[in-house]
């Protein structure tokens, strides 16, 4: 309820920062990122530390290198909590590749109580919810896994392994959905640990050493919830999804060819499309350019309205990665 009253003054489009430790131990290393509070941080280079050098940002929320998985997860909780108010939400993950978008969506790959991301902890919380709620509501919740790679869209949980582009729908009843992707029904905590390995193994099969396709397309999985009221009959729906973007690294144009060079354009196509389709909103445009790539198309009904979306953008705390930071942040600063 609280949240829904800031949400009120504040508008419906939210950006947490979170800001990775550095890896392998190396926490006295100098970082580009010099001063966190509650919703600001400063940015200096460290190879000049002066004054002119520092840049200061603003956020809803900026987490620390020390920030728990469940500490960015308890900010997040009351806006994943609205799905079953039957909110539209959306949650996504940006920064570089290495800045840790998997790390807060998934967790890391060797998975622990303490490291589980966002995802497991969001339906394992609608599923405590909805229980709370059982003699009042009845839910029913499903779940579609979907990658975007070169604007095209397949279905991670698909069993019979085809790689058969599927197109986003737009049905009077059903509203915007990818009516040909697996929608599985979940119940469990543990449905939701296998479909995820399913997923994650489906995507992997795309990809080899060299070509890590996950840090190259975007990746979703989409909660559909439907709730009846048990007195009224009524029936409520609300649709969630967790996109955990491409990296968003500028590629010099000069070094890289073929598919590669195809890839990278995608990737700057979508993500500029997520961009100025955030953007208009926060600006309140008439106009909303939702139909410039399909990570938007797919997300339509999710974005905008009554919908709520939540922006975490990943900074790496690297000297070497300082260019990219102050791009991700030049991002956030448009979309917030
Ligand atoms: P991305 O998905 O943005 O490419 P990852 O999530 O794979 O980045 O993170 C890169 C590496 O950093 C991984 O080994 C990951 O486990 C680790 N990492 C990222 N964020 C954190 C964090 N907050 N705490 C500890 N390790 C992290
Ligand atoms: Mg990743």
């Amino acid at each position: 309820k609280l949240y829904n009253q800031v949400q009120d003054l504040k508008g419906n489009i939210r950006v947490y920062c979170r800001v990775r430790p550095f890896l392998g131990g190396h926490s006295n290393r100098p970082s580009t990122v010099d001063r966190i509070d509650d919703g600001s941080m400063s940015i200096v280079s460290p190879s000049k530390y002066s004054k002119e050098g520092r840049k200061s940002f603003s956020f809803n929320k900026v987490f620390g290198p020390s920030a728990t998985q469940g500490e960015v997860f308890s900010d997040t909780q009351p806006l994943i909590r609205s799905v079953l108010d039957g909110y539209n939400v959306c949650i996504f993950a940006y920064g570089q590749t290495g800045s840790g978008k998997t790390y807060t969506m998934s967790g890391p790959t060797e998975l622990t109580e303490e490291t589980l991301g966002v995802n497991y902890r969001a339906l394992s919380d609608l599923f405590v919810l909805s229980q709370e709620r059982k003699h009042t509501i009845c839910y029913d919740i499903s779940v579609q896994m979907l990658e975007i790679y070169n604007d095209q869209i397949r279905d991670l949980l698909a069993t019979d392994s085809t790689n058969r582009r599927l197109e986003v729908r737009n049905s009077s009843q059903n509203g915007i959905n990818v009516p040909e992707a697996s929608l599985i029904p979940v119940s469990s905590t543990s449905d939701v640990l296998n479909l995820m390995n399913i997923g994650q193994n489906n995507r992997a099969v795309c990809s080899t050493a060299m070509n890590d396709r996950s840090s190259r397309s975007h990746s979703c999985l989409t909660v559909h919830v439907q709730g009846r009221d048990l007195t009224s009959g009524a029936i409520l729906r609300g649709c969630m999804h967790l996109v955990d973007l491409a990296g968003s690294e500028r590629v010099d144009k000069s070094e890289v060819i073929g598919d590669r060079l195809k890839e990278a354009q995608h990737i700057n196509k979508s993500l500029s499309a997520l961009g100025d389709v955030i953007s208009s909103l926060a600006q309140k445009n008439a106009h909303v350019p939702y139909r410039n790539s399909k990570l938007t198309q797919l997300l339509q009904d999710s974005l905008g309205g009554q919908a709520k979306t939540l922006m975490f953008v990943h900074i790496s705390p690297e000297p070497e990665a300082l260019g990219e930071t102050l791009s991700t942040l030049k991002f956030a600063e448009r979309v917030s």
